[in-house]
């Protein structure tokens, strides 16, 4: 049998779209590369767009290695010779382990690849498909063996969008899904595995449904395409609205994978909208008008979209999506987490699509659903057996307490300007003053200090995260508050601010800042008393205070010092530029650097990884390390040994090292 270890060299078959972008991302994680495609000409120009697009990463600081490193990796491969399949091709795929085929879409094209393939591969190939709508199990049937034959689906570009689904064929065996699992982790993507070789997978089948109910409220007149994107962008904070998302991503794509999904007996409503698209080859952004209207072909300008047009329900909006997950869980096609993952990463969606009906209301989507049923007649509305069930065991979401996520040990506090929410051993404090890009107030300040002393006394909340919530982490501190005040008073409200940071730096558990969107002035500061930083690449960072003539004043001088040396703190303190979060993290004011979308879930990982640390020795670890470095080295080096020898007065010690004797995990107590 295989293993990940043996695969060294991988064929890709195609270098369109798709098949450049799999061969650069295979490249860049180290394999050697064959890339194939029909003429020189075509893969002249593949080779191109790599050259550059790796050149774009390495400027951006993202490519571990040199350009020419990357590239010497790949050899590109004329694939057909007179009418068949060439010689040349034939080779590259005997001597590899793995082949990504990423021809067009259609399936005697791919059979006849798979049936070349099968027949120059060693015994123990894997053979993956890149299709997005024909069945893996007939293209497999083209060859000798069809356990080695699956799902390999990449989203557009594959070097930036971070999900794979792997697709198991009727056929394809449980081991080749595992190797393919770890070939998608090896290439730094976050894999899911989808079990049954249903149309569309996960993400097109639920986004599939979405595009589907939102194009059927328009033809009905139940909504406007404005309402329904406004409702989408405001109201399920989706990064695009849904007929923009369509617009961005090509109507006639979405046009053309609905289709293939009806052809293989997926219902589908009828939609006027999009085939009146389709038809018009108006087809979106590349032909510069879809839904909108662009200022020239190929060139993105965001619709802006309307709060006060959010008027769809969005229970009623997101219902056949709902409906769909629901599907795809109860018959065993997908698990829980892995649908999940597939709409955050593949779709962008803050939260997950069961996060979603837990927070609508199992009832609502099911009474959305009816109500759709009982105007159209349309099947495709009929609620999932699974979602029905719910309901009748009372299992609404999260205001039952349990949905498709259990909510018993969530405790919620609204405050005036936060959010605290319990999720032990996790709490979370959320900055919620979205409308001002949650800038601190001096109300903020008085209830964080709060919350953390709350916090503090609950001994199973082992981690807390602070983070902001809608658009930003936090814009800075609130210069409206500023107005008319003496320097006495503002002198008042940087001493408060700053023992709020000094509160969160000496707290007695560890306190991790999760940073997305704007974290300036202010809001950099209460970051940086945090100890641990966790940013999406969307983040940016600063100390913007000069640009309106004073200084950070809630620590800023001195902990950004701190962190990156006091030139480069000068430098940003003096010029006030804002810095990405991947610059950022080059210079280690940021600890690490997540995809955006998962922002929340990395940070969570992060802190259940601290939360099964022994307390004392967390507490222990951060204060040796803080308050050391405002000593001098003798001073540092005892109050550690100091700290060092009180934690073996701890009851943790005895049971980290009997744990690590028996060979076994530590259940640490914090005693
Ligand atoms: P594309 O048309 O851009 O590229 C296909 C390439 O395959 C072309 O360069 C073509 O010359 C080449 N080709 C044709 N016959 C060949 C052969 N016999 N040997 C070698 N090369 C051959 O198409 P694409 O958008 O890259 O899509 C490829 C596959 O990936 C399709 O199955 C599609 O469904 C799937 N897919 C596409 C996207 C997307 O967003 N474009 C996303 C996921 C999956």
């Amino acid at each position: 049998m295989i293993r990940v270890e043996d695969i060294k060299t991988i064929t890709v078959v195609g270098a369109g779209t798709m098949g450049h972008g799999i061969a650069e991302l295979a490249a860049m994680s180290g394999f050697k590369v064959y890339l194939a495609d029909i003429d020189s000409n075509i893969l002249n120009s593949a080779m191109s767009k790599i050259r550059w697009s790796l050149s774009k990463l390495a400027e951006k600081g993202t490519l571990k290695e040199p350009v020419d490193t990357v590239m010497g990796r790949i050899e590109p491969v004329v694939s057909v010779k007179d009418g068949s399949f060439s010689e040349e091709l034939g080779r590259a795929l005997a001597e590899s382990q793995l082949m990504i085929e990423a021809i067009p879409e259609n399936l005697k094209m791919k059979q006849d690849l798979f049936a070349f393939a099968s027949s120059r591969m060693g015994p123990n190939a894997i053979l993956a498909t890149n299709t997005s709508s024909l069945p893996i199990t007939e293209i497999a049937s083209a060859t000798s063996d069809p356990t080695r034959v699956v799902g390999m689906h990449f989203f557009n570009p594959p070097v930036l969008m971070p999900l794979v689904e792997v697709i198991k064929g009727a056929r394809t065996s449980d081991e080749v899904v595992k190797v393919i699992v770890e070939v998608a982790r090896k290439m730094g993507k976050t894999p899911v595995v989808v079990h049954k070789d249903v149309p569309g997978f996960i993400v097109n089948r639920i986004l599939g449904r979405l595009m589907n109910l939102a194009c059927f409220l328009v033809d009905r007149g139940i909504a406007s395409v404005q309402e329904v994107d406004a409702t989408a962008f405001y109201s399920l904070r989706f990064p695009m609205g849904v007929f923009e998302l369509a617009d961005y991503s090509g109507i006639d794509v979405f046009y053309l994978v609905t289709k293939a999904m009806a052809e293989r007996g997926m219902e589908i409503l009828p939609c006027k909208v999009f085939e009146e698209k389709f038809n018009a080859g108006k087809y979106g952004v590349k032909r510069g008008e879809g839904f909108y209207k662009y200022p020239e072909p190929g060139k993105f300008v965001k619709p802006s979209h309307q709060k006060e047009m959010a008027k769809v329900d969005p229970a009623l909006l997101l219902s056949l999506a709902i409906n769909e997950a629901a599907h795809l869980l109860r018959t065993g096609v997908a698990s829980k987490e892995d649908i999940e993952t597939s709409v955050k990463l593949g779709l962008g969606w803050p939260k997950g699509v069961f996060e979603y009906a837990d927070e609508l209301g199992i009832d609502k989507v099911v009474e959305a659903l009816s109500r759709m049923k009982a105007e159209t007649g349309a099947e495709v509305f009929s609620p999932d057996p699974l979602l029905q069930e719910m309901v009748r065991l009372g299992k609404l979401g999260r205001k039952s307490g349990e949905g498709f996520y259990s909510y018993a040990a969530i405790e919620e506090v609204v405050m005036e300007t936060l959010v605290i929410r319990k999720e032990k051993p996790i709490a979370w404090i959320t900055l919620n003053r979205p409308e001002r890009l949650n800038a601190i107030s001096p109300k903020m300040i008085e209830e964080m200090s709060k919350a953390l002393d709350e916090l503090e006394e609950d001994k199973e909340v082992r981690v807390v995260i602070i983070k902001g919530s809608g658009r930003a982490f936090s814009a800075g501190a609130d210069v409206t508050s500023f107005a008319a005040v003496t320097p006495l008073d503002i002198m008042k409200f940087s001493r408060k601010f700053q023992e709020l940071t000094l509160k969160i730096q000496f707290y007695t558990k560890p306190v991790i800042a999760a940073i997305h969107g704007y974290a300036l002035g202010g809001g950099l500061e209460i970051a940086m008393s945090a100890d641990l930083r966790i940013a999406s690449e969307d983040a940016m960072l600063g100390q913007p205070e000069i640009n309106l003539g004073f200084i950070p004043g809630a620590g800023g001088t001195q902990r950004l010092a701190r962190l990156v040396g006091a030139a480069r703190a000068k430098e940003l303190i003096m010029t006030g530029e804002f810095l990405p979060a991947a610059e950022a993290h080059k210079i280690g004011l940021v600890n690490r650097l997540v995809k955006p979308g998962t922002l929340e879930d990395e940070a969570r990982n992060l802190a259940l990884k601290l939360a099964e640390k022994p307390p004392l020795g967390l507490m222990m670890a951060k204060f040796s390390i803080d308050m050391g470095l405002e000593t001098n080295i003798w001073g540092g080096l005892m109050m550690e040994a100091g700290l060092f020898s009180l934690l073996f007065s701890s009851e943790d010690v005895v049971e980290g090292v009997s744990a690590f004797l028996e060979k076994r995990k530590p259940k640490f107590k914090g005693r």
